[in-house]
């Protein structure tokens, strides 16, 4: 099964020199392919290697019955994990590194954008004890999944008044840790402007053109920004912990289509109207 560049099935076959795995064992792989070389590389940060190549956008991806990765790309998945779970541990992933990227029990957090992985993120932050989840987007079907995946408040920004729904929640100075998931430099402003002073914030939302921020109130509230890319490698780990430990995240799969059906997904993704679309790779039905 896979989704985009994500998936999971089982090794088909090994290349010469690879040591450690076997043919059949169930597998995924991490999707950035770094250098092992430069100085991030060399210290574990592998989320940093200047050299990264990217898995389906820089060589060919999982929209195919195989993908070949180097063996150090290859991360095995136990028998337990759910496969349509597993089919988006990139995602999941991003929405880990980003999640845990601060601590956040006991803490008020804001996500901006429910997409799938601001909604993915919503859920670990509950899991992880986050005192209030609240996620924003300025659509409603997908501020609708956030509720079912259990946040505290989903506010709609475009007619909606965050500092309103903040006080209703019990917030007094703002919120401690802010997850931007959104790309949309609106929502980024509004999330600065709603940090308590020494608030940190995880940028994940990448926007297709460059995004002001007023400069002034960050400083002046001594905030953290960190940049997030890709995952970490131990966030795999982290994943399979949490499912295991009865993190549920399959509700953010809205719908699912045989592989070749696969216009309908990207209609689906498309739409808006979507949480994961999951493609099933077996092979082509006979009906
Ligand atoms: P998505 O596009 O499905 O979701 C983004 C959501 O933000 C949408 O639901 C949209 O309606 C919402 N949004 C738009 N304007 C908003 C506003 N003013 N306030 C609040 N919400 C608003 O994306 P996704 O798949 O969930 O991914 C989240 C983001 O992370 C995207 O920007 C994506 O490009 C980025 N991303 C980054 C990395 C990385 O390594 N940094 C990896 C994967 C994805």
């Amino acid at each position: 099964m896979t989704i985009g560049h994500e998936y999971v099935g089982e090794i088909a076959a090994l290349g010469s020199g690879v040591t450690g795995l076997t043919v059949g064992q169930r597998v995924s792989g991490e999707g950035h392919i770094t250098c092992h070389h430069c100085r991030n590389c060399h210290n574990g940060n592998i989320q940093w290697c200047r050299d990264t190549v990217s898995v389906g956008v820089d060589r060919d991806g999982a929209f195919a019955e195989y993908v070949c990765i180097p063996q150090e790309n290859v991360i095995l998945i136990e028998p337990s994990l759910p496969e349509d779970v597993v089919a988006f541990f990139d995602a999941f992933g991003n929405a880990t590194h980003t999640a845990l990227m601060f601590p956040v029990i006991g803490e008020d957090v804001l996500i901006t954008g429910a997409g799938p992985i601001g909604i993915i993120a919503a859920a670990i932050v509950r899991y992880a004890g986050a005192r209030r989840v609240i996620i924003t987007d300025v659509n409603d079907y997908r501020l609708e999944l956030a509720r079912k995946m259990g946040v505290d408040a989903a506010v709609n920004t475009a007619r909606e008044d965050l500092p309103q729904i903040m006080k209703e929640q019990g917030l007094t100075e703002g919120f401690d840790v802010g997850l931007e998931m959104s790309g949309n430099g609106a929502a980024l402003s509004q999330m600065i402007n709603s940090m308590r002073n020494g608030g940190k914030i995880a940028l994940l939302g990448i926007s297709n053109k460059p995004v002001p921020m007023n400069m002034n109130t960050i400083i002046t509230k001594g905030l953290t920004l960190q940049g997030i890319y890709g995952r970490r490698l131990d966030n795999w780990h982290q994943m399979s912990y949490m499912v295991q430990g009865g993190l549920d995240i399959s509700p953010i799969i809205t719908h699912r289509y045989h592989y070749t059906e696969f216009e309908k997904g990207f209609e689906a993704m498309n739409s808006g109207r979507s949480g994961k679309v999951v493609l099933d790779w077996t092979a082509k039905r006979e009906d």
